[in-house]
C-alpha cells in the first residue's frame, strides 16, 4: 500500500520495518511529527539497519504544529 503525501505538511505516520535481517522486523513504530518535504520523497528510516520502512498510514496534523 501506497500513502500520498502533500508537500510540507506534517503528518503522523506508522512505519514497518520489512528487513527479515534487522532486528526490528515487522515491527511498527509510530513518528509523531513527521514532516513530507516536498509530498515525494517521504521516508521513515530504520535506526538499526538503516533501510527505509514501509509507511502504513499516514494522518495529516490538525492543527499543524508550530514550526519556529
Ligand atoms: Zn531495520
Amino acid at each position: 500500500m501506497s500513502v500520498a503525501f502533500q508537500p510540507a505538511m506534517y503528518y503522523e505516520v506508522t512505519a514497518r520495518d520489512d528487513n527479515p535481517d534487522c532486528v526490528n522486523y515487522e515491527q511498527t513504530f509510530t513518528v509523531p511529527e513527521f514532516y513530507s518535504n516536498d509530498g515525494v520523497h517521504c521516508y521513515v528510516q530504520c535506526g538499526r539497519c538503516g533501510q527505509h520502512m514501509e509507511i502504513l498510514t499516514a494522518a495529516l496534523l490538525d492543527p499543524q504544529p508550530e514550526v519556529s
